[in-house]
């Protein structure tokens, strides 16, 4: 069973069309690809799945149950985390500091003064780690980190908080070709753990390089939906 299925969504803003009929699945340990142009739809999409818009008709199911989010926090609980592209980052605070941000409340302590500074390095540490991510320092200030780095310190947060879905808004498309492939291997690393992942981008080549399945978007339509195998470069 899918961890989030859209069936036929329509979703439009005002007199706006946004998405029509659109249906996709995403499965655990797999990466559904959202291809499309600007105004295709993908930021729609992408808000209904986190929660931040409701949908007009059709169905959402998260674990095969129709669903319809109130807000982020509620997508959140239900495992579905949200790395968009414009990362909330506080530049000059270090790395463990902004991995643990605003996870104050949902971990039930107390004042933050009295976290264990020591155990919250280590955990962004061994945050990190599990997904091969390899950083020189966490100590440092996050501003100091390249955008490609900054984007796998927020996939193995959202990870470490208890992610079961997550959904990435164009992560590589600030990003040069080095950094993209960092940002991509983490990503399939995440999926080979048996995350779901929906992996929001204009770019085909980096959707090609780790997608399982692709579904793309033209003004709000569906202009196609393949898995894999089905558009195998391989004879
Ligand atoms: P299954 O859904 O059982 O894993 P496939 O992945 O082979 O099987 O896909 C079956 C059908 O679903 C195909 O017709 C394919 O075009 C379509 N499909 C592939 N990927 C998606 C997707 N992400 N969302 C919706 N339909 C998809
Ligand atoms: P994409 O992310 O693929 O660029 P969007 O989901 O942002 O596409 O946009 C889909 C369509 O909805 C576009 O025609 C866009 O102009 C329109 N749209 C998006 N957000 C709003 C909004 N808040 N109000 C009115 N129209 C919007």
């Amino acid at each position: 069973q899918p961890l989030i299925e859209l069936r036929d969504v329509d979703k439009a803003y005002g007199n706006v069309t946004a998405l029509t009929g659109v249906s996709l699945q995403v499965r655990a340990g797999a990466i559904t690809c959202v291809l499309g142009d600007n105004g295709a739809g993908k930021s729609t999409l992408i808000k209904i799945v986190s929660g931040l818009h409701g949908h007009d008709a059709g169905s959402l199911l998260v674990d095969g149950e129709e669903t319809r989010f109130a807000s982020p926090r509620e997508a959140l609980n239900r495992g579905i985390a949200t790395v968009y592209q414009d990362l909330a980052v506080v530049p000059l605070m270090p790395v463990w500091r902004n991995f643990f941000l605003g996870s104050e409340p949902r971990r039930g302590r107390g004042p933050l003064a009295r976290l264990d500074v020591d155990a919250m390095r280590r955990t962004t540490r061994d945050a990190l780690a599990r997904l091969g991510i390899t950083l020189r320092d966490v100590d440092q200030p996050i501003g100091t980190l390249s955008g490609g780095e900054r984007q796998c310190v927020a996939i193995a947060r959202a990870v470490h908080f208890g992610a079961r879905v997550l959904v990435l808004d164009e992560p590589t498309a600030a990003l040069g070709v080095k950094q993209s492939g960092m940002v991509l291997k983490h990503v399939a690393t995440a999926r080979d753990q048996g995350l779901g992942v929906v992996l929001i981008t204009h770019n085909p080549h980096h959707a090609y390089l780790v997608g399982d399945r692709f579904v793309l978007l033209k003004r709000g339509e569906m202009a196609g939906s393949h898995a894999r195998d089905a558009i195998s470069l391989d004879e």
